[in-house]
């Protein structure tokens, strides 16, 4: 097993040379970016697979990486790794919409570890199950050799959602139970 670990948009996303925040929340001063809350959890992701013993491929490791949104699978699939894990914040034009949400592919594939993710997440995190949705348009998804899934962790447009993802506690529960479930512990 190696797990690729892909903390979603970041330098080059979309446009070489151009960085890519995901969606933004300015709230109380503060300008909250997708891109830097996925990080944090890709990094503690990795941490989690690395100190029990399974291989990680990380897309990014850093704000300044550049990574490509079209090249993301196929540098984890060149890499060797058998699952694919890309992390993200959902976001809404208003900020009451929250929960959490897990996008897969392909039926087969994919879906069976979507819905495992999902229900373990919703379990650790109490948010709302804001459903599974097969995404066939997601460059992300196309990775080949194994399960790909692609975890909305919450909305970063509600203060609920938010601000229990950027507690330290939270990503490290929600970290070991992605590790748990992605190597079949639960
Ligand atoms: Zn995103």
């Amino acid at each position: 097993m190696k797990v690729a670990i892909d903390p979603g948009h970041g330098m080059g996303n979309a446009e070489a040379g151009v960085f890519d925040p995901g969606a933004t929340r300015k709230t109380g001063g503060e300008t909250f970016a997708e891109a830097d809350i996925v990080l944090r959890y890709g990094l503690t992701l990795k941490k989690v697979f690395e100190d029990r013993g399974v291989e990680v491929f990380m897309t990014r490791t850093s704000s300044a990486d550049s990574a490509p949104v079209g090249r993301r699978a196929t540098r984890a699939a060149t890499a060797g790794c058998t699952h694919f894990i890309s992390l993200h914040l959902n976001s809404d034009g208003g900020t009451q919409a929250n929960g959490l949400e897990v996008e897969f592919r392909d039926d087969t594939k994919d879906k069976p570890l979507a819905d495992k993710v999902q229900r373990k997440l919703l379990a650790v995190t109490g948010f709302k199950d804001h459903g599974n949705d097969k995404r066939t348009n997601l460059a992300v998804l196309k990775f080949k050799p194994g399960p790909a899934v692609l975890i909305e962790l919450g909305f970063i447009t509600n203060d609920g959602d938010r601000n229990f993802l950027l507690k330290g506690e939270n990503r490290d529960a929600i970290c070991k139970a992605i590790f748990d479930v992605v190597t079949g512990s639960v």
